[in-house]
């Protein structure tokens, strides 16, 4: 197995904070160097907002867990300066294949469509992708920006007050103090911030028990997503296969609710199963176990005054659709921007609130497409069951009963529809897709991509239309972008439809917040105003 997670990234030592007299005061500090918390570290930092992260432990997380990272992901990773390792380093799929008995019933592209710079997914071990993310930080000390980890330092307890937070924190040298103006709590899904002050999770915990198997082996299974539903090696229950780098294989097997799990666990339960799945004479080694159930549920509300949450620490869902740490990194790119304007003055507090709305509105989504995946792969009831196994007799035949089959819908990013920083699109005959609230679409660019053409901060995308260059106004900052889409007709196709022209403020966090068929400083200034929470 690779042994990444045995080596300390960032171990402990002393730090002058632990010896001064009073609590020395931090910006902001980060509970957690999971993927979320280290994506939020290198965000802020980025925006040159000084960040601390403290960790309890000083290395990658141990064992398997995520490996699906969505396209959105990758593209905030670009944003991050990481996007190129995790995608050279993972393995790309597109394509999903749907098993039912004894069957396969159908395929399905994830990304049907050409001019994407990232895939609709890769598949890489949570491992690697905390380790890149940690590369990033080291890079980012190295070019002198303001962050810094501290392993081995626990959050014993924290007092949370109207202007700072207070954190007492436990080292192998004993206890300190540190105070914060925000705190960001990424602290997973077991986090003691919420328990520390006393907050709970609302939500739905499942009755059912999933063996992980990771397996060495060189399989000519195509780079696909597998799943089956009530297959001959799993009667009743639901299979999942998923290729990793290093020839390591994901399989998931559902094992139902009334197991002995420790038994389950053991080899000699263990390799028979998978034998029955991939064939007798496959021969693999295996390299990780371990049984996991869950639960879909978030906290009532993410900002506590000064005490943010994000990532599983907010919100949790089951693995089916891989929207654990892809919506903890939506999380991170949905904050950041704002408590960076907050804390530069050019926005106010409340514009922060608009980070509750948002994304409490992006884990409703994913608790629901969650929950109803796994009400589907489950039935809860004969009646179900039976309807179940209909919709995939049909899907076999049919492809308008396709939509109906459940097998996990994959992590897609959360249109802000209604979100309060929109402004009302009387534009409505340009196309949907790319409607305020929704991430910007990817298209081809010159040369490059319009992913990357984005500024850090507002950008002012215009389409054949003419536009001011990078002005000011409300005190932003603005990019400008002006394309043609004669040059780029996918931009054009996606942008504008059937119109001749037209403007999009896009956010930092490369959402659209308002469209106008051309410029005009007043439009622009009053959806300025929207965006920012000062309208
Ligand atoms: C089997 C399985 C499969 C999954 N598959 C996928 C997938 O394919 N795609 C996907 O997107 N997601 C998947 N997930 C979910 C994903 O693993 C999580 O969503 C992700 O790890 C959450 O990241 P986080 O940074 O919020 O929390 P964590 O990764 O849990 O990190 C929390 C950090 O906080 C630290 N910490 C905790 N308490 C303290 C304290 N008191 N003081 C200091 N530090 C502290 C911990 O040491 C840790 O480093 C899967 C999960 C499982 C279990």
């Amino acid at each position: 197995m690779n042994k990444i997670f045995e080596i300390p990234l960032y171990p402990y030592a002393r730090h002058p904070d632990q010896d001064a007299t009073t609590p020395v005061q931090h910006k902001v500090i980060i509970i957690g160097a999971g993927p979320v918390g280290l994506a939020a570290a290198i965000d802020l930092a980025q925006r040159d907002v000084p960040v601390l992260v403290l960790d309890d432990n000083d290395r990658v997380s141990f064992g398997s867990r995520a490996i699906c990272f969505s396209k959105r992901t990758l593209e905030i990773l670009d944003r991050l300066g990481c996007g190129d390792v995790n995608v050279e380093t993972g393995v790309t799929w597109n394509t999903g294949r749907v098993f039912f008995n004894e069957r396969e019933i159908y395929t399905f592209n994830l990304l049907p469509e050409e001019g994407h710079k990232r895939p609709a997914f890769i598949n890489l071990q949570q491992y690697y992708f905390e380790q890149f993310l940690f590369e990033r930080v080291q890079q980012l000390v190295e070019e002198g920006k303001p962050i810094e980890i501290r392993g081995r330092n626990r959050v014993e307890a924290i007092g949370a007050h109207p202007d700072h937070v207070r954190l007492e924190i436990e080292t192998p040298e004993g206890p300190y103090e540190l105070h914060a103006e925000w705190l960001i709590a990424c602290d997973g899904a077991n986090s003691p911030t919420r328990r520390m002050m006393g907050l709970d999770f609302v939500g739905r915990v499942f009755e059912d028990n999933f063996l992980i198997a990771d397996v060495i082996m060189k399989a000519d299974f195509p780079t696909e997503r597998w799943f089956w539903f009530d297959p001959p090696f799993n009667r009743g229950q639901s299979a999942l296969l998923h290729r990793q780098p290093d020839n390591v294989w994901r399989i998931d097997l559902q094992l139902g609710w009334d197991i002995d799990r420790e038994a389950e666990k053991r080899p000699e339960r263990v390799i028979p199963r998978l034998k029955a799945m991939l064939g007798e004479d496959v021969e693999f080694d295996l390299e990780w176990v371990s049984i996991y159930t869950f639960q879909c549920r978030r906290m009532e509300r993410f900002r506590h005054g000064r005490v943010i949450f994000a990532g599983d620490a907010a919100h949790q869902v089951s693995p089916f659709g891989a929207r654990g740490a892809n919506s903890g990194l939506q999380d991170v790119d949905n904050l950041c921007w704002k408590l960076a304007m907050v804390l530069e003055g050019q926005a106010p507090v409340r514009l922060l609130d608009s980070y509750d709305w948002e994304r409490v509105y992006g884990a409703d989504e994913n608790i629901l497409n969650s929950t109803r995946s796994t009400d589907f792969i489950t039935p809860k009831s004969e009646m179900s069951q039976i309807f179940r196994d209909a919709v995939l007799d049909l899907a076999a035949r049919h492809e308008f009963a396709r939509p109906l089959v459940n097998s996990g819908r994959l992590s897609v990013p959360c249109v802000y529809d209604d979100g309060p920083l929109n402004t009302d699109d009387i534009s409505n005959t340009l196309p949907a897709r790319t409607r305020p609230g929704a991430p910007v679409e990817d298209a081809p660019l010159g040369e490059g991509w319009l992913i990357d053409a984005l500024g850090e901060g507002f950008t002012l995308l215009a389409i054949d239309t003419a536009c001011p260059q990078d002005v000011t106004l409300e005190g932003v900052a603005l990019t400008t972008l002006s394309v043609g889409a004669k040059d780029n007709p996918l931009l054009g196709a996606r942008y504008l439809g059937a119109q001749p022209h037209a403007v999009y403020l896009v956010r930092p966090d490369q959402h659209i917040a308002a469209r106008w068929a051309e410029y005009n400083e007043e439009a622009v200034s009053a959806s300025l105003k929207r965006a920012t929470a000062r309208a």
